[in-house]
């Protein structure tokens, strides 16, 4: 897959004088030439509001927003692209969730989620509980940094509405049994909704939404080499049937009056006002590049890569790493005693490797965990065995200038 750097222009930029080492792709990914060109063939050659335009551009533009929502519908396995809800990626799809299932939830409800959940799939839960007097749980992790299944199998009862889970933690690396976790939710109550968050999984493995049997499932387009701004919610049809719109405006209407306005049917009732049409369209073209590529063979050539990191990372002196070497995404976030994060991280960028460090947007698990932060190296399908030699021994160099 070294052919497919030469897709990239960004990576053969440097820092300074250092080549760049990009490993922040947990964060956002680079885009691929094929990406750059159809948002530049959209707008050149196709740009207009899409639906009910009597001209050409307008038509053309429809045609090829529906293709992408079908492209979307095919890539994570939807039983139809009625299904498929564009959104500006995996925030908003929760914040949509979490507010259209707002009449649903009555005090004492329970809502759970994990420890390393994203602020994203935590905040909005909070906020529909404050809406409602629903409550929210975390459900623990292990001493190995694993989701405690037996404690979660505990926490289900009769109150427990919705169980929302990252199918990949991003400040752990940690790959959550999503698929039991949901078949125990709907043991327990065949009406509780299961949200899978997979921001951090979806550029990685193949995703079945219909095999996962879960509900809702969202990820965001730019960490899977789309434009920023992009990202699509599934949610099972009949759900969406039933559930109230959120946002009011043009495209979700079939009929406005002021003595009342009924609801346009799905997808389009929940996409109020012009969606991000070229966003949109240019997402399909990015999904079907991670196709072309294969995700089975970017996952086995990840999954290498991310070893080699995790033991390189491991033998050096010091460092700790966050969760086991097995059962992980492309990722891995390591904690240094003596040594701040932030430090390290700019020292690396001095060297040239892009990684990231803090809090990675889970301030409930750094707090579990008793600290502030942590450096992340993040992997995609354009990594190289030479990137993370360089950016284990640039972490050696680091380290020993910060000690
Ligand atoms: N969930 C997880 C697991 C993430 O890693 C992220 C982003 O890093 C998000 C949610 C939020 O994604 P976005 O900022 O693209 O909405």
């Amino acid at each position: 897959m070294t052919d497919e750097r030469a897709q990239f222009p960004l990576l053969s930029s440097s820092v300074g004088k250092a080549p760049l080492v990009y490993l922040d792709n947990a964060a956002t990914t680079q885009k691929p030439l094929c990406v750059l060109e159809a948002l530049e063939r959209y707008y050149r050659r196709v740009n207009a509001n899409i639906h009910r335009g009597a001209h050409y551009l307008s038509r053309l533009a429809t045609e090829q927003h529906e293709a992408a929502r079908q492209t979307v519908a095919e890539f994570l396995h939807a039983a139809s692209p009625r299904e498929i809800l564009f959104t500006s990626g995996t925030t908003a799809g929760i914040n949509l969730v979490a507010q259209v299932l707002t009449s649903s939830f009555k005090p004492g409800d329970e809502i759970l989620t994990t420890t390393d959940a994203h602020h994203s799939n935590i905040v909005p839960w909070q906020m529909l509980c404050e809406r409602t007097g629903a409550v929210l749980r975390p459900i623990p992790l292990t001493p190995e940094l694993r989701l405690d299944t037996a404690a979660y199998e505990q926490m289900l009862n009769p109150r427990t509405r919705l169980v929302a889970i990252p199918c990949v933690s991003n400040a752990l690396g940690a790959a959550h049994p999503v698929q039991q976790m949901t078949a125990a939710a709907k043991r327990n109550r065949r009406d509780t909704l299961v949200l899978l968050d997979g921001a951090q999984s979806t550029a990685h493995q193949a995703v079945d939404v219909q095999a996962l049997g879960c509900d809702f499932y969202v990820f965001s387009g730019h960490k899977i080499y789309a434009p920023t701004g992009t990202g699509a919610l599934w949610g099972r049809e009949e759900l969406l049937e039933q559930l109230p719109p959120w946002q009011g405006g043009g495209e979700m209407i079939a009929e406005v009056s002021f003595a009342g306005t009924t609801y346009n049917k799905l997808p389009f009732k929940y996409e109020a006002g012009t969606p991000n049409i070229g966003g949109n369209i240019v997402l399909a073209e990015a999904l079907r590049y991670v196709q072309r590529v294969g995700l089975e063979r970017i996952a086995a050539r990840e999954q290498a890569l991310t070893r080699r990191l995790y033991d390189g990372l491991a033998a050096l002196d010091g460092v700790q790493i966050l969760g086991a070497r097995e059962g992980r995404g492309a990722l891995v976030s390591i904690v240094v005693p003596g040594v701040h994060h932030y430090d390290l991280g700019t020292l690396l960028d001095h060297m040239g490797i892009a990684v990231r460090t803090g809090h990675h947007c889970c301030q409930p698990l750094m707090a579990s965990l008793g600290i502030t932060g942590t450096t992340r190296y993040s992997l995609a399908l354009y990594n190289n065995e030479d990137d993370v030699e360089r950016a284990l021994s640039a972490t050696r160099r680091a380290l020993d200038m910060l000690r």
